[in-house]
């Protein structure tokens, strides 16, 4: 992936293609400015219930609209991580959540809006009500035996380690 900018963002001459370290980057040739196209980081929360259960949310808007996640979002630029996973985790579910640790960390390829990288942490509810809010329809505690469809493969991944594999 070579990234997709078709002229520079700081001088405005046309990008173009340009080998460096062994990968194919897009260069500006008035500036020097080179585009590293990286994954966009993510954070979110796994939640389970004193049963075990796991927190999901169904997704109101595409991609996967109507497929289940763990509650996670995107990170501001000048956001801490784990506010972002805390933030994320109230505004889709109501409940306000302390973090334990990480419990996972994924790179996601199959979001058409780009590739991520998901920091998963692991918490723990501290209070607030359970309601779906934001950009999620439903917000659920599911028995890690019986989940809904999920959406994205990393997600699949990271609730793997709990299902050892079903998911
Ligand atoms: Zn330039």
């Amino acid at each position: 992936m070579s990234g997709n900018f078709k002229f520079c963002p700081l001088c405005g001459v046309g990008m173009s293609e340009r080998e460096e370290g062994g990968l194919s980057r897009m260069a500006c040739p008035g500036c020097g400015f080179i585009h590293y196209h990286n994954p966009a980081p993510a954070a979110g929360i796994l939640v389970r219930d004193e049963e075990g259960r796991i927190l999901l949310v169904k997704r109101r808007f595409d991609p996967y609209r109507g497929l289940w996640t763990i509650p996670s979002g995107y990170i501001e630029y000048d956001e801490d991580v784990r506010l972002t996973a805390v933030r994320e985790l109230e505004e889709e579910t109501g409940l306000v959540v302390g973090i334990d640790g990480i419990y996972s960390v994924e790179s996601c390829f199959d979001d058409p809006r780009g590739n991520t990288l998901v920091v998963m942490y692991e918490g723990h509810v501290k209070g607030g009500r359970l309601r779906a809010g934001d950009d999620a329809e439903d917000a659920v505690f599911f028995s890690p035996g019986d989940l809904p469809p999920i959406a994205f493969d990393c997600q699949k991944k990271i609730l793997s380690l709990i299902t050892g594999g079903k998911v």
